[in-house]
């Protein structure tokens, strides 16, 4: 059976330069950390959310390989089934204690919990209003919770303000948004958020997603940042991105976990996450611990990184990490300097709409604490000649 509609969608995607494909992307041949090989050629990898560099640490390769002989590959069912396994609950045990709440819930990937969370944190009569450039899951998550849903312009806390002055003071209502924000790099102004909940009888929902293991003394998110109490905020967080593994979870109090084992759809209808993926998070939290000076060179790094860009004359917009996208505007331009980017040996692929707004598509680039300073000067060199030939500077 053929849908025409498919073809006619990817006739159309191509027509407006916005068709994506995937691209093969293989182990260094050297095993440099920060660069990957793609097409053949040994390139700087400046497009990942492994910031610390521990997706390929031996110790957490290694906490796998003993779970996968322990406990076998797949955990068989979901977790209220036959699928709770000891490495689950152990990781459960050490997020509550690195996020400082009472207790935590893992899902198997960010972007269910997302859904999963947000579909039932408050009442159908309740009201969910989320800044517009939260990430797709927690849009989607808004979406599927069957409350009124709006949003607000990104960071306009008057614009929210207004929002929660016009609603009855007592419908239940959920301030949602990232805490670092994925495509910009900028930090939500969390401790504003939570001043106009407590003001307005609202909560708080923190996406830490990027955040965990980057920001705060000691990577423990946004709320460690702004020396916040969990208080009235929500905090999620993944174990995919400077953790190195796969997976997120949910940190809170323990009626919120039992609430959520009994009620978020998303974790209740789904295999659990393998035990070995729970076993390299509890290594990865380790690590976070034993090695602060990979924190510490990622922050060197995207330092470095943001004074060569500002003095070749590039605008870093509103980013304060390790984030840092590189405005382009238009899509096609987007594509070149992107391809161009490759061709000098730099890996980093435009990100177009719907992942952005129209009209803001841009080189998304990351920094690594395995970046070297050759990577970094490199990168400065080709971006700053390929943007000046192409008069975007
Ligand atoms: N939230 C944010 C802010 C993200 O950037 C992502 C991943 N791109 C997710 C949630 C989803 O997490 P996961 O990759 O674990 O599904």
């Amino acid at each position: 059976m053929d849908f025409h509609f498919h073809q006619d969608a990817i006739e159309r995607l191509h027509a407006n330069g916005l068709f994506r494909c995937l691209r093969r992307v293989e182990p260094d041949p050297h095993g440099h950390p920060g660069r990957v090989m793609i097409e053949g050629r040994s390139v700087i990898l400046l497009s990942s959310n492994n910031y610390l560099g521990l997706a390929d640490h031996p110790r957490i390769k290694e906490a796998a390989i003993t779970a996968i002989r322990q406990y076998g590959f797949g955990s068989g069912a979901s977790r209220l089934i036959s699928g709770n396994a000891p490495p689950h609950e152990a990781l459960e045990e050490r997020i509550a204690q690195f996020k400082q709440t009472e207790s935590a819930l893992v899902f198997s990937t960010g972007y269910m919990a997302n859904l999963g969370v947000l579909s039932c944190l408050i009442p159908s009569q309740g009201l969910l209003i989320a800044d517009r450039l939260c990430h797709a899951s927690l849009i989607d998550g808004c979406r599927m919770s069957g409350c009124r849903f709006r949003v607000f312009e990104h960071g306009d806390l008057d614009q929210l303000e207004r929002m929660l002055a016009k609603r009855p003071a007592d419908q239940p209502t959920l301030i949602v948004t990232d805490g670092v924000f994925s495509m910009d790099g900028d930090i939500a102004p969390l401790p504003n958020l939570v001043e106009l909940a407590e003001r307005h009888g609202a909560a708080v929902f923190v996406d830490d997603a990027h955040a965990t293991g980057v920001i705060g003394k000691e990577g423990r998110g946004t709320l460690e940042h702004f020396g916040l109490k969990p208080g009235r905020v929500f905090q999620m967080g993944t174990l995919g991105k400077a953790l190195g593994g796969f997976g997120a979870y949910v940190a809170g109090s323990r009626v919120l976990i039992d609430y959520l084992i009994n009620k978020a759809k998303t974790f209740i209808y789904t295999t659990a996450l393998p035990p070995a993926a729970a076993a390299a998070a509890l290594a990865a939290f380790d690590l976070l611990r034993e090695e602060p000076e990979r924190r510490e060179r990622l922050w060197q790094n995207r330092a470095y990184y943001a004074d060569g860009l500002k003095s070749l004359g590039f605008d870093l917009l509103n980013s304060e990490t390790p984030i840092i996208p590189i405005m382009i505007g238009d899509d096609r331009s987007a594509m070149t300097v992107s391809q161009r980017l490759l061709e000098a040996g730099v890996f980093a692929p435009a990100i177009r709409p719907p992942t952005v707004p129209k009209g803001t598509s841009r080189i998304r680039t990351t920094i690594m604490a395995s970046h070297t300073r050759e990577d970094l000067d490199r990168v400065l060199d080709s971006l700053g000649r390929i943007a000046r030939s192409l008069r975007i500077l």
